[in-house]
């Protein structure tokens, strides 16, 4: 075992602070990564403030990782020192049960998959320690391949906002000839508008910010909706096959439901606080489905990856160094960020 520095928080109200981790010695089948960059996801804050409870502590969060092979156990195969490598949201799972062999780890259900972080740690006990880390070390099944034709940095955030906007996007077919609603353009919504763009779709984004047009056609938003404009919705209504709704603040879902056509489709990837009423008569008239998703397998997110590479799509990124993370923290709870932050893990050595 080696000492790795991490930053981590040791408590719900405590700052992230520097704190030296244990990593494994790479078993047979592990893959140890030396990491180069490390998204910041909403679900890093919520866990190291314990927003949705069951925080371990000290707790190192970060699930959107990319780095460089720096050892490999003996038997692993498609790796090899040198190589880039990534790592998202989930580091192993059973493998046995239906969910796993339907290649959905995770819904692992025996008991349930490991996650990069505040997960039981099958090896060391106590709890895996995420990307805001020098160094991790991951089974090879769940270790991904990252183009080098894409920014590395950029390339980070497609381990969870890029999944977890493809996913649904593939799930429902969303294509040529659709009319696709992105609602939120943030890191989630910023990502659903290049998909849904590059799938061919007709893209309308939904926001409450007017500020926000221009760049939403820059991404690719054919249409831009202020959302708080009643009249400018109602003209959509009943005309959407599918919306992606990535927004986790609280808000009305019926002001969407009623702008989908018959078995039209929203789905949910953001998470609000509370339950969310909905009006079922916006549902069974004319036959519309309210659904969610939860990231991606290892092979869809590989395949997200590798449809990157092929198409030049990467995440818009600004750089931060580990000690600017509370900041960082601060400035996404005000959506004050274009549109993910990724921290440059050189700055954690020095
Ligand atoms: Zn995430
Ligand atoms: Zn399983």
């Amino acid at each position: 075992m080696e000492k790795t520095n991490a930053f981590a928080a040791q408590s719900a109200t405590s700052a992230l602070a520097p704190f030296p981790i244990q990593r494994r010695e790479p078993t047979a089948r592990d893959v140890q990564i030396d990491i180069l960059y490390c998204g910041v996801c909403h679900s890093d804050i919520h866990t190291a403030r314990d927003e949705w409870g069951g925080t371990s502590y000290p707790c190192v969060p970060g699930h959107e990782i990319v780095g460089r092979v720096t050892k490999v156990g003996r038997d692993v195969t498609r790796f090899k020192e040198g190589d880039l490598a990534a790592v998202g949201c989930l580091v192993d799972s059973c493998r046995t049960c239906d969910n796993c062999r339907a290649d959905l780890e995770q819904f692992c259900d025996n008991p349930r998959a490991t996650f990069t972080y505040n997960s039981e740690d099958k090896h060391l006990g106590g709890v895996t320690f995420g990307g805001y880390s020098s160094r991790i070390v991951v089974v090879e099944d769940f270790v991904l391949r990252v183009s080098d034709k894409l920014d590395l940095a950029a390339t980070a955030p497609l381990l969870c906002a890029g999944i977890t906007t493809y996913s649904p996007l593939r799930k429902w077919k969303v294509g040529k000839g659709h009319k696709v609603g992105v609602v939120g353009l943030g890191g989630l919504g910023h990502m659903a508008v290049k998909f849904a763009h590059a799938f061919g779709a007709h893209v309308v984004l939904f926001t409450t910010s007017p500020g926000k047009t221009e760049d939403a056609r820059r991404l690719g938003a054919a249409e831009v909706v202020v959302s708080k404009n009643g009249d400018e919705m109602a003209k959509h209504n009943n005309s959407f096959d599918f919306i992606l709704d990535t927004v986790s603040a609280k808000h009305d879902l019926g002001a969407y439901l009623t702008l989908l056509k018959r078995d039209g489709a929203m789905v949910l990837v953001g998470v609000p606080p509370e339950p969310v009423p909905v009006a079922v008569f916006n549902l069974i008239m004319p036959r519309r489905q309210l659904a969610g998703s939860l990231i991606g397998g290892i092979a869809e997110t590989q395949e997200m990856l590798d449809f990157c590479g092929d198409h030049g799509i990467t995440c818009d990124v600004e750089m931060i160094r580990m000690d600017q993370i509370n900041e960082a923290y601060e400035r996404m709870l005000k959506s004050d960020v274009k549109y993910r932050f990724v921290i440059d893990m050189a700055s954690l050595k020095s």
